[in-house]
């Protein structure tokens, strides 16, 4: 227990594992799995006499180790890092972009799934994103966001 204690005490004021901690931990051994796959494949090229695809996976060896192995250190800064503001900044940040992307990717997933019965397009005026029922030859849209009135075909 007394390890225990020592360790919460050296975590206090620290920033700890958030979710971009997390994430650049999974990065990071991701790397350095890939790093292992890329000496297996050179070794495996030097063995069948292919010197050229040998220094090219060895070369992408380093790349990914390196790689890798800055993530690791960027993970460790983060967890010990004692500008927790800072570092919730970013977080929060991070946490933004990935909601993001998920909202992108869901609506891209929708737009894939009722491909066939409606169509997709943007306002020409400001840019969103509207759908319309296709095969309805043409028809004028009102946008939504900022009322610009077009005619377009389905
Ligand atoms: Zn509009």
């Amino acid at each position: 227990m007394r390890f225990r204690e020592r360790l919460y005490r050296f975590m206090q004021g620290r920033n700890g594992v958030d979710a971009l901690a997390k994430c650049l931990n999974k990065l990071s051994f991701g790397c350095l799995i890939v790093a292992i796959l890329f000496t297996f494949i050179s070794v495996i090229c030097l063995r069948h006499a292919a010197p050229t695809g040998a220094l090219v996976f060895r070369i992408l060896y380093y790349v990914t180790y390196g790689i890798g192995l800055l993530l690791m250190g960027l993970w460790i800064f983060r967890v010990f890092s004692r500008n927790v503001a800072k570092r919730q900044k970013e977080n929060t940040r991070y946490l933004y972009r990935v909601q993001k992307c998920e909202r992108r990717f869901a609506s891209l997933k929708q737009r894939w799934k009722d491909r066939k019965t409606f169509k997709y397009f943007r306002c020409p005026q400001c840019r969103q994103m509207i759908r319309a029922p296709r095969h309805k030859g043409k028809i004028r849209v009102t946008c939504s966001k900022c009322t610009h009135v077009f005619i377009t075909k389905t």
